[in-house]
């Protein structure tokens, strides 16, 4: 499965629990200069940004008025459509923003929130229902690591993740270890290939050989722009789930311009 491919690559900032709304307004403008300063295609590598749920409405504001290309996200959503459910953040809510993407299942939820697999697949399934798409993290622990060896559990994940989702669905896989999430100690590429081969594998039983060849898979965990390009040549990694360095326009914006670096490197 890992000819050659059409994928275009996702690089992605989960900005987490960072920024103001203010503040994010002057990030996504210094962002999208830096992207026009570097002469960035958006065609060739799609960027976007996950800002806090507060700041939505703000950064849709901006990319709708000054028409910019990069995409908008969200970091999670209620597995419900809506009632009492306080605090919760329903999917047709963040349609009505224009919200693309909604990460599920990111491991901080995962671990601080005690969400299940059956709960991330459900929240994958309400991002769908109302025309958007999840982008699903996976990813083992340090412990799994030792135990199960690299794509076990993040495989596992997965499959528990798609059971609640239709078929035909559209959706992306973030591979995130949770061991190199923000602690500076990115998996090699390699590991990283190794995974996205497997959860491909996986995606090509459960899904079919179309779906597996059109999924982006992308890694995450402590990418920066000196490492990209080796993530990005694998031909199983269709992008990055940035953290701590999306916060920085100057260094996103590189990390999104991969391409320099790969076709230099
Ligand atoms: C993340 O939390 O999705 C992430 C990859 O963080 P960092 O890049 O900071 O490791």
């Amino acid at each position: 499965m890992s000819e050659q491919t059409t994928r275009v690559p996702l690089i992605a900032g989960n900005w987490k629990m960072n920024l103001d709304h203010l503040q994010a307004i002057a990030l996504v403008q210094k962002l999208a200069w830096a992207l026009k300063d570097a002469g960035h295609n958006y065609g060739e590598a799609e960027v976007a940004v996950f800002p806090p749920f507060t700041d939505l409405r703000s950064v849709q504001t901006l990319l709708d008025a000054d028409r910019l290309s990069i995409t908008l996200g969200a970091q999670d959503v209620s597995p419900h459509e809506k009632g009492a459910f306080t605090g919760d953040v329903s999917a047709e809510m963040l349609a009505k923003l224009n919200v693309a993407y909604v990460i599920v299942g990111h491991s901080e939820r995962r671990q601080g929130h005690g969400e299940s697999d059956e709960t991330v697949g459900r929240k994958a399934r309400a991002v769908h229902a109302n025309g958007m798409v999840p982008m699903i993290c996976v990813g083992e622990t340090a412990g799994d690591l030792e135990e199960h060896g690299a794509a076990a559990i993040p495989v596992a994940q997965l499959g528990a993740a798609l059971e609640q989702l239709p078929e035909g669905a559209d959706f992306i896989v973030a591979y995130e270890p949770v061991w190199a999430i923000g602690s500076g100690r990115a998996a090699t590429a390699e590991q990283a290939q190794q995974v996205a081969k497997a959860l491909r594998d996986a995606v090509c039983e459960l899904r079919g050989d179309e779906r597996a060849a059109s999924t982006r898979i992308l890694y995450g965990g402590s990418v920066s722009s000196q490492n990209v390009a080796g993530f990005l040549r694998q031909p199983d990694v269709d992008g990055a789930l940035v953290g701590g360095a999306s916060l920085q326009a100057d260094e996103f914006s590189r990390i999104a311009q991969f391409r320099k670096h790969v076709v230099a490197g």
